[in-house]
């Protein structure tokens, strides 16, 4: 399968991971959208939150957002996740987003 997500998990392309559990990964975004921006995604390839029906994964891909805050000291963040093509789902490889290192605007556009 090609999913860029897939092979940044195995390991196939060089990426900057900054945190790894037993079934997550985490690494910086390649376009980020705040000075701290960073993806955090299943080592399994599962497409969305739609298709993720696994509570313990759900729990472990949650609790790695606070593992990288708390590694990387970093206390206000926003957390998101894109589910499908309107919401600004890009990569079809679930993945929650940390951004960090500035004031952000709520609502969301
Ligand atoms: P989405 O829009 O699907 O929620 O977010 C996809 C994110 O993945 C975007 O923020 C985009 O910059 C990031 N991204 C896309 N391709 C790559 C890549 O090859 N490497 C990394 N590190 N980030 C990527
Ligand atoms: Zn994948």
């Amino acid at each position: 399968m090609d999913c860029i997500f897939c092979k940044i998990a195995n390991k196939e392309i060089p990426s900057n991971l900054v945190y790894e559990s037993e079934n997550t990964v985490a690494f910086n975004d390649i376009n980020p959208a705040a000075p701290v921006h960073i993806l955090v995604i299943p080592k399994k390839h599962i497409e969305s939150l739609n298709e993720l029906n696994d509570k313990d994964l759900m729990a472990e891909l949650l609790f790695s957002v606070k593992e990288v805050c708390k590694k990387l000291n970093i206390t206000d963040y926003r957390t998101v996740i894109n589910t499908g093509k309107e919401a600004g789902q890009e990569v079809f490889h679930i993945h929650l987003h940390i951004i960090s290192g500035r004031p952000l605007k709520w609502p969301p556009g």
